[in-house]
């Protein structure tokens, strides 16, 4: 068994000591000496744990460990999603107090220009952009928190990489098309796949100490699941990561998909698990539903070709305003809304929200941004401000 097939897992210590244990129990001497880079999932401006982002205690367990280990120089960074402030992200989520703690540099991975990198044999990419701070690090450690995603299942070490893309390139997956013959995955997941041939964490420390379920990964719900699984191996991680999720990795196709395109093992027994009595650690996760609509009481949702920019915000105004919208329902007695570049069966008086809906704008309500907040939304319905002591949903 190499270095690289290990996977290593502790729980039920809090999101620092899981980290600090589970990275105890894999080899760390590749650190010595080398330059290492976090990549946390700290997609919005989100508060410490409501699991939408890695958090900071974890993101300090790992500076701690990477020190320990004799890290040369160690750095965070991230893309968040489109039109979030990554500052404001890193502020508001508590890693710029980290990084202050151990006096360790925080990089808006936009601010610098982007590498084009080739894709040989892809499926749906020929090439893509990628944050060029990426190639001025000699490890690379993607840190994510666990979360089930509407789109591709889960969000973990491996789907973590999507934000090292810059900017709108995030945007470009969810609205590519193969290219030379029709694959069975969904073209996200071949485009996750493609990014895969050419971009993998070279360490996956995933935090489950509070995870998203269900309508991740933005309008799920936090889950108190406590878990951390590290390993070298990126496949191993995400695998293991699932399993403690009380998920099949078989029903995640990019994975799957992953697998097989880059050879790697796909089965759980072909890693060393540490400890062999993990299951201890599984805290089953609500699955996302497979129609976003019946999770909402007289809604009906469109969305087709959606980025997760979009999603989030269509989340985040449903939980804070689907209750003022009672006097907006269409004939069927349901409120309409659509997002993403793909949508063309809405009914007359949909809400279109996004830049990519505005090809349908003369047949409702058409909200423009890329995304617009959630307010936007609700004063581009009702003509008037929401009631600011109403708190945000976050
Ligand atoms: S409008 Fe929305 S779905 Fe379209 S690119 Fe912008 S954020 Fe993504």
């Amino acid at each position: 068994m190499n270095r690289r097939e290990v996977v290593s897992i502790s729980g039920k210590k809090g999101a620092f000591q899981n980290v600090m244990d589970a990275l105890s129990q894999i080899d760390l001497t590749p650190i010595q000496g080398k330059s290492v880079l976090i990549k946390p999932n700290i997609g919005r401006a989100a508060s410490i744990g409501k699991g939408y982002n890695t958090h900071p205690d974890a993101i300090a367990a790992v500076i701690e460990s990477m020190k320990n280990a004799g890290a040369s120089h160690i750095a965070i960074g991230e893309s968040p999603l489109v039109g979030i402030d990554t500052m404001e992200a890193f502020k508001k989520g508590g890693v710029t107090d980290v990084a202050e703690k151990y006096g360790v540099g925080l990089i808006d991975f936009d601010a610098h220009k982007p590498i084009k990198k080739d894709i040989e044999n892809g499926r749906v990419l020929s090439s893509t952009l990628i944050c060029s701070p990426i190639y001025e690090y000699d490890i690379l450690v993607s840190v994510p928190v666990a979360k089930t995603h509407m789109h591709t299942g889960v969000t973990l070490g491996i789907k973590n990489m999507k934000g090292c893309l810059y900017n709108h390139e995030k945007v470009r997956y969810h609205q590519v098309e193969y290219m030379d013959k029709e694959y069975p995955e969904k073209t996200l997941d071949s485009a996750i796949s493609d990014l895969a041939s050419i971009l993998l964490p070279d360490m996956t420390v995933i935090d489950g100490y509070i995870g998203m379920e269900g309508l991740g990964p933005s309008g799920g719900e936090a889950i108190h699941s406590d878990f951390c699984v590290a390993s070298w191996h990126p496949m191993g991680a995400d695998i293991y990561g699932c399993l403690l999720m009380g998920l099949n990795p078989a029903d995640i196709p990019h994975l799957r998909l992953i697998s097989e395109r880059l050879e790697m093992p796909f089965e759980p027994e072909a890693y060393e698990v540490r400890p062999a009595d993990f299951r201890k650690f599984v805290v089953p996760y609500r699955v996302p539903p497979t129609n976003i609509s019946l999770e909402f009481d007289n809604v009906q949702i469109y969305d087709k070709e959606s980025c997760s920019a979009c999603l989030s915000t269509l989340m985040l105004f449903l939980k804070r305003f689907k209750d003022d919208m009672s006097q907006y329902l269409l004939h069927d007695g349901k409120f309409h809304i659509a997002i993403g570049k793909g949508v063309t069966d809405a009914e007359e008086g949909t809400i279109f929200v996004g830049n990519c809906t505005r090809l349908n704008k003369e047949k409702g309500i058409y909200v423009k941004g890329c995304p617009p907040v959630p307010t936007r939304i609700y004063e581009a319905i009702t003509g008037r401000e929401p009631d600011e002591n109403e708190p945000e949903v976050q």
